[in-house]
């Protein structure tokens, strides 16, 4: 049984009493502690969910990785945040922290660290345990967090954040670094995914424009320059070329980038070189090539055919109407100009020649006994003599001068200068000689017989019609002439 005795129960109480007063403080700071833990946790939570809400409605990846950067810097306590992107370990895509002009910290893991950032997503310690670029080593950092940046199963890039004072990064830092590094992967995917798009967009509205100014054109040359450009321009490409070959027209060949100023059209002996073969109209056929095409850019490569579509369309155009024109202006048998071009030429001949006070010439030309040849080795044997004459006169004049086949056995020979009526005459001698050069005709050996005229603006003045029928009728005086003999 016990005794009472005042003195120690009172001393004991009062002992008890201060006790308890000191664990109630120490209860009361203890929750105060973590209520203040509580409210800074929760205070972050929104400020990260503000964060990653801003990142989320940003498009472009640059103005992701500066939002980024100096938002978890903040939150996360970090002096330091770098980040980069892709393959490209010597330029960050962004550096936050450092001095303006310090060079640029190289993303540098030591071979430990980056197996075991692929394994798992994120990496801290204390900076003796840790890799830390050169450049970021001027900063005393302390402690250091690796993050993988990775959408889907993507390797975006790597973030890395330093910080100075010895505060390690503890399990929440982990936590909520690795949900804010998904997120900012996430934004990065979007903003690219955005970019990509954006210029897709952009290049469809160039090359609608370009289409547009392409199909408004009817020159080959021109057209085959301004493909050659376009596809230097769009295609992830060195250099683009294309060629139109037409036989018996000649080839029409432009080059840009690396190609150019090669202007071998065969063989440029490059494996880089990728040609795409054009679909044009017989006997015409084409390509365009380009010099290092990365074949596995389905998208290049896409847009390659494209252009070569495009190509198609324009050159098809260009080539239609070039047909249309040449049927127009040429003779289809003999390759010669026609009347209609012959007296187009003439006019504009005459025009010069009276501005610029020179002599144009005329030969008339008329096949002998031509009606002959037709009855008796046939109207085919008769054919193939007017297209051997034709060569003949085109052979022996001047590129300036134009050949014509006015019809029938007619020809005529328009010098678009001449020194004198003399000079003429001895022109006019020559073709003379020349026609009539022993031909095989259909197996036939003749000598084809040809009467000639010559008129020009001295003799006859500057009126077309008088100029012709001045040549037209000294052709007929040669030939009663021819005849007589
Ligand atoms: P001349 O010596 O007086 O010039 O008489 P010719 O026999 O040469 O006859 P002419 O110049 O009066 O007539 C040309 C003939 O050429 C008339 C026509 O039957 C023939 N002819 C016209 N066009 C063609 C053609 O495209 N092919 C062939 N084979 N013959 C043609
Ligand atoms: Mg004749």
């Amino acid at each position: 049984m016990s005794t009472f005795e005042p003195e120690q129960t009172a001393a004991e109480l009062l002992a008890e009493v201060t006790r308890l007063r000191a664990e109630n403080e120490r209860l009361r700071q203890r929750n105060a502690t973590a209520q203040a833990r509580a409210a800074q946790a929760l205070s972050r939570a929104t400020r990260l969910a503000q964060v990653v809400s801003v990142l989320g409605q940003l498009t472009d990846v640059d103005e992701v990785l500066d939002r980024a950067a100096s938002e978890i810097a903040e939150l996360f306590g970090a002096d330091i945040l770098v980040i980069w992107l892709g393959t490209r370990a010597d330029q960050p895509a962004t550096a936050w922290g450092m001095r303006p002009g310090a060079p640029p910290p190289v993303l540098s893991l030591s071979e430990a660290d980056t197996a075991r950032l692929v394994e798992v997503p994120i990496l801290v310690g204390p900076v003796a345990e840790c890799s830390v670029p050169e450049a970021v080593r001027a900063y005393e950092p302390a402690h250091v967090a690796w993050i993988r940046l990775s959408h889907r199963r993507d390797d975006l890039g790597t973030m890395l954040l330093v910080r100075r004072a010895d505060q390690p990064f503890d399990s929440s830092d982990t936590l909520e670094l690795r949900a804010v590094a998904t997120r900012v992967a996430l934004a990065i995917d979007n903003g690219r995914l955005q970019r990509r798009s954006q210029e897709r967009l952009e290049r469809l509205e160039r090359l609608y424009e370009r289409t547009a100014q392409l199909v408004g054109m009817l020159e080959l040359g021109e057209i085959a320059r301004l493909l050659a450009s376009v596809a230097l321009q769009e295609l992830p490409v060195t250099g683009a070329e294309i060629c139109i070959e037409r036989p018996g027209a000649g080839a029409e060949h432009a080059a840009s980038g690396s190609l150019a100023g090669d202007g071998s059209t065969e063989g440029a002996g490059d494996a880089a070189v990728r040609r795409a073969p054009l679909t044009l109209m017989e006997p015409a056929t084409g390509w365009l090539g380009v010099a290092d095409l990365d074949e596995d850019d389905s998208e290049a490569v896409d847009l390659l055919h494209h252009i070569a579509d495009l190509a198609n369309l324009v050159v098809g155009k260009a080539l239609l109407f070039d047909a249309t024109r040449t049927q127009a202006q040429y003779d289809a048998m003999t390759g010669l100009a026609n009347r209609a071009l012959f007296m187009d030429r003439l006019e504009e001949s005459l025009q010069r020649a009276r501005r610029y006070q020179h002599l144009v010439g005329l030969i008339f030309v008329d096949l002998d006994k031509f009606k002959q040849v037709n009855d008796t080795l046939g109207h085919a044997a008769g054919d193939e003599l007017l297209v051997t004459v034709a060569h003949r006169l085109r052979d022996a004049v001047r590129a300036t001068d134009t050949v014509a086949r006015l019809g029938g056995d007619e020809f005529v020979v328009l010098c678009d200068r001449i020194d004198s009526t003399e000079n003429l005459r001895v022109l006019a001698g020559r073709l003379s000689t020349r026609v009539q050069e022993p031909a095989t005709i259909a197996g036939q050996e003749m000598r084809p017989g040809a009467s000639m005229g010559v008129a020009d603006t001295e003799t006859s003045g500057y009126e077309s019609a008088v100029l012709l029928a001045g040549a037209d009728a000294a052709m007929y005086e040669d030939k009663a002439d021819r005849r007589r003999r």
